[in-house]
């Protein structure tokens, strides 16, 4: 390594420091790096004799050498050490060396070692780096113009449609990005991993949480003071339904610093709702209504322009469209009949229809109240006249029963009911389904226990049954 000559003039020796520092650092030097050891030499003073050389680090003086040689050495060497330990170390100083006159009662001249010490006081490390800036922000710092594209590429992918039957035509970033090729401070580079999370996720924090036994994605969200959404969109690809005992979920909610836009061409199938038609009937009573027809969904299969922003669907343009299945329409009947008077009529209907397994009267020594009529479990029983609920629930051996009071005296029973669809105080018109039969209470077998009394006092209800 040639030092400069004694006397040799000092631009020269400025311009072949530099020089050869390029030299150097070829072939791993990175396009544009910068190297910031600003040299400058002033001549100030011209006289040979009892000269110095005052040096300044970043505009302050810090002291006076003999030999301006000196401080090249030192600065040299200092360079030396810092390359033996990394070559993409930067040291960055603006060193000033200027010619003046040494007054030897006032300025003490500086010694090597005194000049080594202050230098590296003085002299800041950087490290070669390549730092992504977004929307002229700087984000995160790599080492490597190869790693940083890289890194921009796997945070596309990572937004990139997986599904076969989707052909990407376009991807983009939104923010404006810079790759700026700049010495940083060593401890602000990234390892391209952390750096790909910090970018997907806004954070290099990971939290963890394992599902145990019992565990729902709405119980872990209260738990941990996270929204479901924000769980779903943190964990993409797990059925929140099927959480699995040892499962790890991410607790960290990505909040990427880049936006990727992509836009596809799928193909699709869609379902197509269908319609509703509402139809009055004179079938029904006023305030009913019954589905005729149940609605079923169509199917058609689309090839539409998906555009996306960070997976997520942002507009859709249908470009082709065929209908495989239409849709059937729901139909519904609104009843328009005039209901019948919720009282009595004085006469009485049948309650449902069956064999009458046992009639009125002494039934093995025992007064039977009234008629039993065999139903299948679940057959409606309707109210034999129009009048209002006195009692509907669970009582002894009618099992579940609904009492009708008709006026006039006259009341009806029906028990065993499996479910009953009225309550005390519901008027209700004759013919009205009121209850469910079934086999509740003491029974031999599924059937409605049906009474019909006059103040209170049981009556055959055959001689009251008109139609
Ligand atoms: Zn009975």
């Amino acid at each position: 390594m040639d030092k400069p000559t004694k006397g040799a003039p000092v631009r020269e020796w400025a311009r072949r420091f530099m020089e050869r520092k390029g030299a150097r650092k070829k072939g791993t030097v990175i396009a544009g790096a910068a190297v910031i050891v600003l040299l400058t030499v002033v001549f100030a003073y011209t006289e040979v004799s009892r000269t110095g050389y005052k040096v300044s680090i970043n505009g302050t003086p810090i002291g006076i050498v003999k030999e301006q040689q000196m401080a090249m050495e030192v600065m040299d060497r200092l360079d030396d050490e810092m390359l033996a330990e990394d070559e993409g170390l930067v040291l960055t100083a603006d060193l000033q060396v200027e010619k003046v006159k040494i007054d030897k009662t006032k300025d003490n001249l500086l010694d090597e070692a005194s000049l080594e010490r202050e230098l590296r006081k003085n002299i800041e490390l950087r490290k070669k780096a390549i730092t992504l800036c977004i929307d002229g922000s700087p984000v995160v710092s790599v080492i490597g113009m190869d790693k940083a594209q890289n890194l921009l590429e796997r945070v596309k992918e990572a937004f990139m449609p997986e599904k076969q039957e989707v052909t990407v035509t376009q991807v983009s970033i939104k923010e404006k990005v810079d790759l700026l090729d700049n010495p940083v401070e060593p401890e602000e580079i990234m390892d391209p991993e952390d750096a790909y999370k910090y970018l997907l996720n806004g954070t290099t924090e990971s939290k963890v949480y394992t599902v145990s036994r019992g565990d729902s994605l709405w119980g872990i969200s209260q738990k941990h003071n996270i929204s479901v959404e924000d769980l779903e969109r943190a964990n993409p690809g797990v059925d929140p339904k099927r959480l699995q005992i040892g499962q790890q979920l991410n607790m960290i909610v990505p909040k990427p610093f880049l936006t990727v836009v992509t836009e596809e061409i799928a193909s699709l199938k869609e379902s197509i709702p269908y319609e509703t038609e509402y139809k009055e009937s004179s079938e029904f009573y006023k305030g009913e209504s019954i589905v005729r027809v149940a609605g079923k969904y169509g199917e058609r299969e689309i090839k539409a322009r998906i555009t996306r922003e960070n997976g997520i669907e942002t507009g859709r343009e249908i470009l082709e469209e065929k209908v495989v299945k239409q849709p059937v329409t729901r139909m519904v009947a609104i009843g328009t009949k005039p209901p019948p008077p919720r009282q009595g009529t004085g006469t009485f209907a049948y309650p449902a229809r069956g064999r009458i397994t046992s009639g009125f009267g002494r039934r093995w020594g025992k007064n039977h109240n009234g008629i039993d009529i065999a139903l299948p479990t679940g057959t409606p029983v309707k109210a034999a006249d129009g009048g209002t609920v006195t009692f509907s629930g669970r009582q002894g051996t009618y099992g579940y029963l609904v009492i009708i009071d008709h006026g006039a005296g006259y009341s009806s029973y029906y028990g065993h009911n499996s479910k009953n669809l009225v309550s005390k105080g519901d008027k209700v018109h004759k013919g009205q389904t009121i209850a469910l039969s079934g086999n509740t209470g003491r029974t031999t077998g599924p059937h409605l226990h049906f009474e019909v009394r006059k103040f209170g006092v049981p009556v055959n209800p055959i001689n009251y049954l008109k139609e």
